[in-house]
């Protein structure tokens, strides 16, 4: 089976239009961008294009490579008191003089739309209810929609960074899985991805996944994104691993399309919590 992130978004975004319109939410999404990397614009117009089709108006701070952090932190200071402003996102990666982690780490975490400030991250921790990272719940809801069982579930997470593997292992032992996480200084991996019943691979090393690698019937969801002779490529050898495996994220058109979803998700219930309370 192939777990279709394109069709599981599509399905999502009509929901989330749906809502915003009955609801009339004015939801205004904030996204900085310092310097000039073509694949955070290439995201940034995806980001935008979800937004403009669910009714959530975007506002884009382009800044030059050479804006000082005392800048950027000013800009974030001024978002953060903006009543009209639901959500910010500071698109990595930031130029080498600009501290990413201080940074976002100072975006409110009530604006938090990636869920990577410290308050957000310590929720998660404790396995409170949280604004998780994108990516992250995007997994969980593509694993949901499709039914797979994640209670009880024996999971491998391969890659330990801070936006996917890390989290991802904090929020899947919230919901009750065996979590194994692997990373590159690990012994004889596919000794331990053949015991997974849910694979993930979150690294960007491309077909580090084999086939060989991979328990018959497992699901298989593929989170790397790499470039190889211009081509995207992900963690997973996909034509050969579809074979064994009970489900399989395509890569592009798995991950990537519900990790969009899920700003969207975020944002709503930001501009809710604002609403209640
Ligand atoms: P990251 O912080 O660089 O972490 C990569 C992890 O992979 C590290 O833990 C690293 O191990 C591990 N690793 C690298 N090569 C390995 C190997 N040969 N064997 C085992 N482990 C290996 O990256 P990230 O931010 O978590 O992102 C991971 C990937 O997901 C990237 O390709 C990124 O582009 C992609 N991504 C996709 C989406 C999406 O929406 N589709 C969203 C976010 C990220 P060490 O810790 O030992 O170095």
């Amino acid at each position: 089976m192939i777990l279709d992130g394109k069709l599981v978004r599509d399905k999502l975004l009509d929901g989330y239009k749906e809502k915003i319109r009955n609801k009339n939410l004015a939801i205004k999404l904030a996204i900085i961008l310092v310097g000039d990397n073509e694949a955070s614009k290439i995201y940034i117009r995806n980001k935008e294009k979800a937004c403009d089709y669910v009714g959530i108006v975007v506002e884009k701070y382009l800044l030059g490579a050479d804006t000082s952090e005392v800048e950027l932190m000013s800009l974030i200071e001024k978002l953060n008191n903006d009543v009209s402003v639901t959500g910010i996102i500071l698109q990595s990666p930031v130029p080498s003089h600009i501290d990413f982690d201080k940074c976002s780490g100072l975006i409110s975490s009530k604006k938090d739309v990636d869920g990577f400030t410290k308050e957000n991250i310590y929720n998660l921790y404790l396995g409170h209810d949280t604004i998780l990272p994108c990516t992250v719940k995007g997994i969980i809801r593509l694993l949901e929609y499709y039914n797979v069982p994640i209670s009880g579930a024996n999971v491998v997470i391969v890659g330990r960074g801070n936006i996917v593997g890390h989290p991802l292992s904090l929020a899947l032992l919230n919901m009750d899985a065996t979590v194994t996480v692997a990373h590159s200084k690990t012994k004889d991996l596919a000794n331990l991805t053949k015991n997974a019943d849910i694979l993930v691979s979150a690294t960007g090393y491309p077909h580090l996944i084999k086939k060989d690698m991979v328990k018959n019937r497992a699901v298989v969801i593929d989170v790397g994104v790499s470039r190889v002779d211009g081509d995207i490529v992900g963690d997973v050898d996909f034509d050969n691993v579809k074979d064994v495996a009970y489900a399989i994220t395509p890569n592009p058109g798995g991950v990537g399309p519900m990790t969009v979803a899920m700003i969207i998700d975020n944002l709503l219930m930001m501009k809710e919590s604002e609403n209640n309370g």
